[in-house]
């Protein structure tokens, strides 16, 4: 093999350019479904702006590193580009194209004033201490200068970033304000702590909305979750929010799976145990006590009813799909499997509800905080989680309402329902000039 077609190869295995495929995929095959016209399918096809920055940081011991940080704006026709940032070494240009894609359906699935964007750092943050983490989050808020702003493009968590990381972008961003401006910038990141403006609740939105969408999926059968067995690919904030909802519900956690290892027990992993394990173990599940270590390549395949991705994507392929025990696919992740891996699981009957609706409670506790933040008003967790359960379930009710009266899978009619939107918007507008 020639050096160029090593690298072909390779991009083609990037995650990235392998999310890209997939999400073109879904979207040109919702988009012949409801015949969209195709100049909008242009539009839609691209993405409006990419920006990629390269920035030096100092690290603790005086050497001087160059990161590369990206942010993806695919489309902003119904509001500002709304999506998070991950630190992770698979960003990279096609993986925050894809990712910002994903964005812009689930604002308009969600009915939500927002367009879609996603972008990063490709860095592995185990690496680097905390205050060079935090000289690095500043130094890419600062690179990215005027490219974000509260009602341009408002970045949010993701894979490896968290509130503290929205804190420093929040500052960073209103220092370099005029002063008169700087607190009216407060919108210009949402997922922040709550006492800097971050909205109560929003920690836990994403896991909250995928333990809806389980419970949604539960209750049309007529059934509860009690008993129920689920395993969970990732155990960070989406993994661990969504556990601990379903095993109040009295579900039961039998299987984890993490960057570091694998861990079942089909008598019942205690969410909460875990939780205080892996935060005395660098994050990690390994070894945890309670459980016995598995293969990576068992997981898929151990026995349970629900499975939940939460973290990253092209996890659920046509390697493993035939594994799959669940009768039931919640994706926490954005983009977990890909086109090959679904076409084996509704083959087997498998229900799965897509991410761009299943973690959307994220985005819209988002949306809250934002709302928040530009009335100067503070909101309390007793109204944000009746808030945020009406918004799912409109949006869950939809999206199975269409998927029965066409007879299609939940993901299609999801991207039917959001395309049509942005269509409408473009059809009312017109194309400049
Ligand atoms: N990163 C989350 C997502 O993928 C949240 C995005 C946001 O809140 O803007 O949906």
């Amino acid at each position: 093999m020639t050096t160029l077609t090593k690298q072909i190869e390779k991009k083609k295995k990037s995650s990235g350019g392998n999310m890209m495929d997939n999400v073109l995929e879904q979207f040109n095959s919702a988009a012949e479904y409801i015949d969209l016209h195709p100049n909008i399918k242009r539009i839609l096809s691209i993405t409006n702006n990419e920006i990629v920055v390269h920035f030096p940081v100092k690290l603790d011991n005086g050497e001087v590193e160059i990161f590369t940080g990206y942010r993806v704006q695919h489309n902003n026709a119904l509001g500002p580009y709304k999506g998070g940032l991950r630190y992770h070494p698979t960003v990279d240009i096609d993986a925050a194209r894809a990712l910002a894609m994903w964005m812009t359906w689930k604002t308009s699935l969600a009915g939500l004033p927002y367009g879609g964007g996603k972008g990063g750092i490709q860095l592995d943050p185990s690496k680097y201490s905390e205050a060079e983490l935090e000289r690095i989050t500043r130094r890419f808020t600062f690179a990215l200068a005027d490219n974000i702003g509260p009602e341009h493009d408002i970045p949010a968590p993701d894979v490896n970033t968290n509130s503290q990381t929205m804190a420093w972008i929040a500052d960073t961003y209103m220092s370099t304000r005029p002063p008169a401006e700087r607190t009216a910038n407060h919108h210009v990141v949402t997922g922040k702590p709550d006492g800097s403006g971050g909205l109560e609740g929003r920690d836990r939105a994403t896991g909250y909305g995928v333990f809806l969408s389980i419970k949604f999926w539960s209750e049309r059968n007529n059934e509860t979750l009690e008993g129920k067995k689920f395993i969970v690919q990732g155990f960070g904030n989406v993994g661990y929010w969504v556990s601990h909802f379903l095993e109040q519900e009295g579900a039961m956690l039998v299987a984890v799976q993490d960057a570091f290892g694998s861990i079942e027990n089909q008598k019942g992993i205690k969410v909460e145990d875990l939780l205080n394990y892996t935060k005395a173990n660098d994050g990690s599940i390994v070894d945890f006590p309670e459980a016995k270590a598995i293969n990576k390549e068992e997981f898929f395949g151990v026995e349970c009813e629900i499975l939940i991705p939460a973290a990253l994507g092209n996890q659920i392929t046509e390697r493993n799909a035939h594994q799959v025990k669940a009768k039931l696919i919640a994706e926490g992740a954005n983009g977990p499997t890909n086109g090959e891996g679904e076409r084996l699981l509704l083959e087997r009957g498998i229900l799965i509800i897509p991410d761009i609706l299943c973690n959307s409670g994220g985005v819209i506790g988002s949306y809250f905080e934002w709302l928040q933040n530009r009335n100067g008003e503070l909101w309390h967790l007793d109204e944000v989680m009746p808030k945020l359960d009406k918004k799912m379930r409109e949006s869950l009710n939809k999206v199975f309402e269409y998927s029965e009266k066409e007879g299609m899978e939940l993901r299609k009619a999801a991207y039917c329902i959001a395309i049509k939107r942005i269509e409408k918007a473009y059809v009312q507008r017109g194309i400049f000039p």
